[in-house]
C-alpha cells in the first residue's frame, strides 16, 4: 500500500495565498526580537541556516541554543488569523481522496498548525496522522534521521513511499533513501527537476496513475 508524504506549508495549498509570505514575516520577526538583529541582518541570517541547517529554527537550535524555545518560536511564528488566509478546498479534496493508499502530512512545523490548516482546507479526516518537527525528535527534513523516523511512524517501507514536497532540498535527501520524490514547483529550473522523479506545478495535478507508472520506470 502507497504511503504518501505531504509537506503542509507551500504544498497543500499555495503560495499565492499569501499565508506562507506572512508566517516567513513573523519568523524573521522573531529572530529580530529574540537576537536583536534588524529585519535585513535577520532575513541574511535565516537564509544562511536554510542553507546549512535545513530551516531556521535548526540554525536558531545550533547557533543560540540558549535562546532556542521551539515550542515559542511555533507560537509566535503561526500567530496568524489562518482564516483569512485559506478556506475550504473542494478540490484539493477531490484530489487527495483519489489518490489510494495512506496519507501523511509530513512538515518541518508543528502539529497545532498543521491541524488547524487541514480544520480550514476542509482535508483533515483525509489524512491518517500528522508527523511533525517534534515527532522527529526536532531534527527534521532535510535530515536523513527525519525520514526514517517518519517511515517508522507510518510503518511503512521506502518503495511504497511518496514525497510530496514544494522544497527541492526535502526532496533530494528523500530520494537515496527510497522515497519517490514529487516536487510542486510551479517554475521548476530543468537542472533541478531531474533530481526529482516527477514535478507538478501545483499539488491539483497530482495524479496517482502517473505516480504510479513513473515509480516502475525507475
Ligand atoms: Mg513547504
Amino acid at each position: 500500500m502507497l504511503a504518501w508524504f505531504f509537506d503542509l506549508d507551500g504544498t497543500l495549498y499555495s503560495d499565492r495565498t499569501g499565508l506562507w509570505p506572512a508566517i516567513s514575516e513573523r519568523i524573521t520577526r522573531y529572530l529580530q526580537r529574540r537576537l536583536g538583529l534588524d529585519a535585513d541582518a535577520a532575513q541574511a541570517l535565516r537564509r544562511r541556516w536554510v542553507a546549512a541547517y535545513g530551516t531556521t529554527l535548526q540554525g536558531l537550535m545550533h547557533e543560540h541554543p540558549q535562546a532556542a524555545d521551539p515550542a515559542d518560536y511555533f507560537a509566535f511564528t503561526h500567530n496568524l488569523p489562518l482564516e483569512d488566509y485559506i478556506a475550504p478546498d473542494g478540490r484539493l479534496r477531490e484530489v487527495l481522496a483519489a489518490l489510494p493508499g495512506r496519507r501523511w502530512i509530513f512538515t518541518n512545523a508543528d502539529a497545532a498548525h498543521a491541524r488547524r490548516v487541514l480544520r480550514l482546507l476542509g482535508v483533515e479526516d483525509l489524512f491518517v496522522g500528522i508527523i511533525d518537527v517534534f515527532a522527529v525528535g526536532l531534527q527534521p527534513k532535510p535530515a536523513a534521521q527525519a525520514y526514517r523516523r517518519a517511515l517508522r511512524l507510518a510503518e511503512a517501507v521506502p518503495a511504497e513511499a511518496v514525497l510530496v514536497d514544494d522544497r527541492l532540498q526535502n526532496l533530494t535527501a528523500a530520494r537515496p533513501l527510497g522515497f519517490f520524490t514529487v516536487w510542486v514547483a510551479r517554475h521548476p529550473e530543468r537542472s533541478a527537476a531531474s533530481a526529482v522523479d516527477a514535478v507538478v506545478p501545483g499539488v491539483y495535478a497530482l495524479r496517482a496513475d502517473v505516480v504510479l507508472r513513473e515509480a516502475r520506470r525507475r
